[in-house]
C-alpha cells in the first residue's frame, strides 16, 4: 500500500504505481463507453453537495482518490460516449489526453519562443497545418485558444484595431439570429454597446440574407456610424447552416469590412470534399475561428483563431515588452504566442493537436468526418419517413433539427421520451420562436449502429405522442 501522504516529488515507484492505476481506470472507462448510459444525472446534485469539503492538511492514497474522480464523472451527461448527440459533441481522442500528460510532465514554457523554441515550433506547425487547410497565405498567423469564444474575442479585437479609430464606439458589426451567442458576448467584452451588434435577417434556409446585409450597412453609414466587421458562420450551432461565404465576402470587400468566419463547429468539414464545396469563399476571410475540440474530436479546451494578416493579429495583442521579459524578446517578426493573444503563461496546447495528427494522420480525420456526413444523411432520411415529425431544413453538415407536428409541448415530450432511453442524448433549441430538437453527430465514437438505434428510439418516442390531426 502507498504511504498516506506523498512527497511533492513522488518516488519513481509511486509515479509508476499511480500511472498504472490511472491507466487501468482509463482502459476500463474506454471499454465501458458502448454500454454506458448516455446520461446519468440521478443523484448528481446530491453527490456534488456531498463532495464539498475543506482542503485536507494531510494527503491520501491515490487509490482512494481515483474512485472519487470516476464516481463524479459517472454522474453526468456522457459527453464522451457514442450516444451523445446534444449541443456539439466532443468525443475526446485518447491521443490528446496522452499529449497532455506528456506536455504537463515536461512542463516547458511555450508562451514565448526563446524558452523552448523547438516545442513552440511544434505548435506553430499545428497553426500552419490549419492555415494550409483554409488556403491562408504565408503571412497568416494564429493561436490556439481555450475554445471558440476566446478565438472570437481575439478576432473581434483584431478587426477593431485594424478597421476603427481609438474611439471605436461608432463601429457596428453584423451577425444573424443564428450567430453563436459568444459573438454578442465578446462584443460586450470588447466594449461595444449591445445595439452596435446588428442582427441581419436570414433566408428561409437560415443563411445570412446578403441583400439585408447591404441595406443594413448602407443605413448605418447614412446615420454616421462605422460598419467595420461582418461575422459569417460556417456551420451554425442550431442547425449547421452555412452562410453564403462568397457573397458575404464580396460585400465585405466592397464595403471594406473585416470578414470573420466563425467555423467553430463546422470548420473541420473542410477536410472533406462535401465540406470544402459548402465553404467556398472561406479563403477570403480575414479571420477564422475553429474548435479542434469539436471537429477534431479533441477533449474540451482547444480552440483556434487564424488571421490572414498575422501583423493585424499581433498589433491587436502586443504592447512594448516589460523590462523583465527583455531577455525573451525577439527581433523583428515575433514567434511569441503571447504577441498574438491576451495570454502570457499558458498550457502547451499545441501538443494536444500535434500528437493526434502525427499518430493518426489527417486522412483518419477526413474519413471520420465523411462518415459523420453520411450518418447525418441516414438519420435525416429515416426521420423524414416518420409522419409525426417535421424537418424543415435539410442538414448542410452534421446536425438534424426536427420537431413534433403536435407543437412545442409535444416536441418537449418527444425530447424527454428520447433521452429517457439513456442510449442517446439530444438537446433542443428555439428557432423562429418554435421548439426544435437537434441531433448533432460529431463524436468519433458515433457509428452507424448507434444512429440506427437512435432512429428506433425516436420512432418509438414519436409513436407515444398524442395523436394529432
Ligand atoms: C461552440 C461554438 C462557439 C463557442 O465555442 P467554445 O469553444 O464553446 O467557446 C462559437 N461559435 C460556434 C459556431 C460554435 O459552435
Amino acid at each position: 500500500m502507498p504511504e498516506a501522504s506523498y512527497p511533492l516529488e513522488p518516488t519513481a515507484e509511486q509515479v509508476r504505481e499511480m500511472l498504472k492505476a490511472a491507466t487501468d481506470a482509463i482502459v476500463e472507462f474506454l471499454d465501458s463507453l458502448p454500454d454506458a448510459p448516455a446520461s446519468d444525472l440521478e443523484g448528481a446534485e446530491e453527490l456534488a453537495r456531498r463532495l464539498r469539503e475543506a482542503a485536507p492538511a494531510q494527503g491520501a492514497p491515490f487509490a482512494d482518490l481515483l474512485p472519487v474522480i470516476r464516481q463524479a464523472a459517472a454522474k453526468a451527461l456522457d459527453t464522451a460516449g457514442p450516444g451523445y448527440m446534444a449541443y456539439i459533441p466532443a468525443g475526446g481522442l485518447f491521443a490528446a489526453a496522452l499529449a497532455d500528460l506528456l506536455a504537463n510532465s515536461l512542463n516547458r514554457y511555450v508562451g514565448m519562443w526563446h524558452p523552448a523554441p523547438a516545442m513552440a515550433q511544434l505548435e506553430w506547425n499545428v497553426i500552419r497545418w490549419l492555415a494550409d487547410l483554409f488556403g491562408c497565405p504565408l503571412e497568416a498567423r494564429g493561436v490556439l485558444t481555450s475554445g471558440g469564444s476566446m478565438a472570437n474575442l481575439s478576432a473581434l479585437l483584431a478587426a477593431r484595431k485594424a478597421r476603427l479609430p481609438q474611439d471605436f464606439l461608432s463601429g457596428t458589426l453584423y451577425v444573424t439570429n443564428h450567430t453563436h451567442t459568444s459573438v454578442a458576448k465578446v462584443a460586450m467584452l470588447a466594449g461595444f454597446p449591445a445595439p452596435n451588434v446588428r442582427v441581419v435577417s436570414t433566408t428561409p434556409a437560415l443563411r445570412m440574407d446578403v441583400d439585408a446585409l447591404r441595406d443594413s450597412i448602407a443605413a448605418d453609414r447614412a446615420a454616421g456610424l462605422r460598419p467595420f466587421c461582418v461575422v459569417a458562420t460556417a456551420g451554425t450551432t442550431d442547425t449547421g447552416a452555412v452562410d453564403p461565404l462568397e457573397d458575404v465576402g464580396r460585400v465585405a470587400r466592397e464595403e471594406d469590412l473585416w470578414l470573420h468566419v466563425d467555423a467553430a463547429y463546422g470548420g473541420f468539414f473542410q477536410l472533406t470534399e462535401r465540406g470544402r464545396a459548402k465553404f467556398r469563399g472561406i479563403d477570403a476571410a480575414d479571420s477564422i475561428t475553429l474548435d479542434p475540440h469539436k471537429g477534431m474530436f479533441l477533449p474540451y479546451g482547444t480552440g483556434c483563431l487564424l488571421a490572414r494578416d498575422g501583423v493585424a493579429l499581433r498589433q491587436a495583442h502586443s504592447v512594448e515588452e516589460a523590462g523583465y521579459l527583455q531577455d525573451l524578446a525577439t527581433e523583428g517578426e515575433s514567434q511569441n504566442f503571447s504577441d498574438y493573444s491576451p495570454e502570457l503563461s499558458r498550457d502547451f496546447r499545441g501538443l494536444r493537436v500535434w500528437l493526434p495528427v502525427k499518430l493518426h494522420g489527417l486522412d483518419a480525420f477526413r474519413v471520420a468526418l465523411d462518415e459523420k456526413l453520411d450518418l447525418t444523411r441516414l438519420l435525416y432520411e429515416a426521420l423524414r419517413e416518420l409522419r409525426a415529425l417535421e424537418l424543415p431544413w435539410e442538414p448542410e453538415l452534421s446536425i438534424v433539427a426536427f420537431r413534433a407536428r403536435g407543437g412545442d409541448a409535444a416536441s418537449r415530450q418527444l425530447l424527454e421520451g428520447i433521452n429517457a432511453s439513456r442510449r442517446v442524448f439530444l438537446s433542443s433549441t428555439v428557432i423562429e420562436g418554435r421548439f426544435f430538437l437537434r441531433a448533432a453527430i460529431l463524436s468519433h465514437r458515433t457509428h452507424r449502429d448507434r444512429v440506427e438505434e437512435a432512429v428506433e428510439i425516436i420512432r418509438r418516442a414519436a409513436e407515444r405522442l398524442p395523436a394529432t390531426t
